[in-house]
């Protein structure tokens, strides 16, 4: 396919993204190029450009992995899509597919993986190229940019759940209420938890107690451990989805003993060291996992679960042109849910 096509194009680390004009990729062996319908915009997205994590993007970088669009051409060797099938594109570009941690079901953790929208160009652009492996299904008549969140806040939201190991019944403290946390009290009521939300907006634990939260506790006024050890005795489980450090530092202590606590957001940059209490964790037999975006099969599911309606995103979709103005906003809080970029 010749043309070409709008993108929000990064070049230099903590500048606005540019809207540009490009040549339309060219899917290699093994590749697909999708014309993007719909894409996420993640707060991962707003660390690349600013410039928070090691190893830096490579630059210039188009962000954006909550990616929905349809297969626009095939590259060689690709057999298992077809032109105009739904697809979807997640954070997790590609992984080797032959390390100890590939092997093992634990993709997630191959560390010769390639980042959508970070070592490789993403979605805020009318087309885009993936690894054609790698691509989620997306079943027909899901809305696209319903769906776009689902490819990484709701995989990531999704499989740190899972990996609390909380059985129905039990109690999972949410912690952060925004992009990832909105959707994992979805996913977490869905699996038959009964979830506690923490946050520091009233709006956000309002949203919370909409989808399902049968308690609210805001972090500004009360200290989040002591309250909810007083409400329900602590919780079996906790997912961090916050973007500040502290709340990471508080994690622990809203579990009952024996809990587990998976950490799912990333503060990044100066927020990454932490101080915890040894005691509390060892004496209450305490874990603290980390959990970073899904397997293709995570994705699946999550994928599944969402176009069934058990878990939504709440959306707003803007053009691509207000990607600066989505940044400004993120970075103030005032984003409840998220905002899906439309791109057709
Ligand atoms: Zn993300
Ligand atoms: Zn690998």
């Amino acid at each position: 396919m010749t043309g070409t096509m709008k993108a929000a194009v990064l070049r230099t680390i903590g500048t606005p993204l540019k809207i540009e004009t490009l040549p339309i990729p060219e899917p290699g062996p093994g590749e697909v190029l999708i014309k993007v319908h719909a894409c996420g915009v993640c707060h991962s997205d707003l660390h690349a450009v600013e410039g928070d994590w090691t190893p830096l993007p490579n630059l210039p970088l188009i962000p954006g992995h909550e990616v929905v669009g349809e297969v626009a051409a095939l590259g060689a060797g690709v057999d298992h899509l077809v032109p105009g099938q739904r697809i979807g594109v997640p954070w997790m570009y590609s992984a080797c597919g032959h390390c100890e941690f590939c092997l093992s079901g634990m993709e997630t953790i191959c560390t010769a993986a390639e980042a959508t929208g970070y070592s490789k160009p993403g979605g805020y652009a009318e087309y885009m190229v993936a690894d054609a492996a790698f691509c989620g299904r997306i079943p027909d008549g899901a809305d696209a940019y319903e769906i776009a969140p689902i490819l990484c806040a709701g995989v990531t939201t999704y499989r740190g759940l899972k990996r609390t190991g909380a059985r129905p019944g039990q109690w999972v403290t949410v912690i952060g209420i925004g992009g990832l946390g909105h959707i994992a009290v979805q996913y977490a009521r869905a699996m038959g938890l009964r979830v506690a939300a923490v946050d520091v907006s009233t709006a956000k634990l309002d949203h919370a107690k909409t989808l399902g939260a049968e308690i609210v506790v805001n972090a500004a006024g009360v200290d989040p451990g002591t309250e909810i050890r007083r409400l329900i005795g602590g919780s079996h489980a906790a997912v961090v989805t916050a973007v500040s450090s502290r709340a990471f530092e508080q994690s622990v202590s809203v579990l009952r003993n024996g809990g587990t606590v998976c950490w799912i957001g990333l503060p990044g940059g100066k927020q990454d060291d932490i101080r915890m209490t040894i005691s509390g964790i060892v004496n209450g037999e305490m874990s603290v996992r980390g959990s970073n975006v899904g397997t293709r099969q995570d994705l699946q599911e999550a994928v599944d679960f969402a176009a069934r309606s058990l878990a939504r995103a709440t959306i707003k979709t803007e053009p691509l042109e207000n990607v600066n103005a989505i940044f400004a906003r993120m970075k103030k809080g005032e984003i409840t849910g998220r905002v899906v970029l439309k791109l057709a």
